[in-house]
């Protein structure tokens, strides 16, 4: 499949796509507590998408039974949202949740801190959003995939972190999952050119100590392999004559 570039007019579509996805996650944060579901958390954001006249992306998705992958401390991604599956204090935990409006993907992601956090593990979340901004300033016109890569993969080793390699941001459209893939490793300078009009999640997945995943029986739950804990953030950027534009914000 090759890359679909999007038009002035359709990137400008695609905002409402992205401020509803990006509402939700900042809503569902305001939710988190020692106490609460995943599950529960799910079917807010369910609600959230839907009073906006949105559909959530994520559900059905190749039968992914959430509106959000809801992943805690040493789920790097796509944990299944489960009443059984409670906040305690002092857990991680990615939420990624996106909408489908008029046809457009919103896809975004926050690591958020559930009460007091070791401070080594709230180091981990704050450096890879730090490396999630570092690869957003790098999708500019006439940039090359790599150099996201590269900026992201710097942030994170710097500070004695591994990034995921099995997992990658995307290109994002009417589909969530387009061409190009988007890792958070590589070499500056090297790989695809980036153009005006290329939409993209650029979404690090950072783990403490191991780079290494495995998947778990359900098809879905990706885990670290050493059980240390991995944090996550994405947004949907634009690659704009103006620079980077971030399509997932309010
Ligand atoms: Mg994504």
């Amino acid at each position: 499949m090759a890359v679909i570039i999007k038009s002035p007019a359709e990137i400008e579509a695609m905002k409402e796509a992205g401020r509803v996805s990006a509402k939700v996650l900042r809503m569902l944060g305001d939710l988190i507590e020692p106490g609460i579901s995943t599950l529960e958390l799910d079917h807010q954001a369910e609600a959230i998408i839907r009073m906006e006249g949105g559909r959530p992306a994520f559900k059905g998705y190749f039968g992914f039974p959430g509106s959000i992958c809801a992943s805690i401390n040493d789920t790097i991604v796509h944990g299944i949202p489960s009443k059984d599956i409670i906040l305690q204090e002092g857990d991680i935990i990615s939420i990624d949740t996106g909408a489908i409006i008029d046809g457009w993907v919103g896809d975004n992601a926050y690591t958020y801190l559930c009460g007091e956090v070791d401070p080594d593990v709230a180091k981990l979340c704050k450096v890879t959003e730090e490396s999630m901004w570092a690869g957003i300033s790098k999708a500019v016109p006439e940039g090359r995939l790599g150099d996201i890569g590269h900026a992201v993969q710097s942030i994170a080793e710097a500070a004695g972190f591994k990034v995921v390699r099995e997992y990658v941001g995307h290109g994002v459209g009417r589909n969530m999952h387009e061409d190009p893939n988007v890792p958070n490793y590589g070499k500056a300078g090297k790989g695809l050119r980036l153009v005006e009009g290329m939409v993209i999640a650029i979404e690090p997945m950072v783990n403490m100590k191991s780079h290494k995943t495995k998947r778990m029986k359900d098809g879905w739950t990706v885990k670290t392999v050493d059980g240390l804990p991995s944090a996550h953030y994405e947004k949907t950027v634009a690659i704009t004559a103006d620079g980077p534009l971030i399509l997932t914000q309010e």
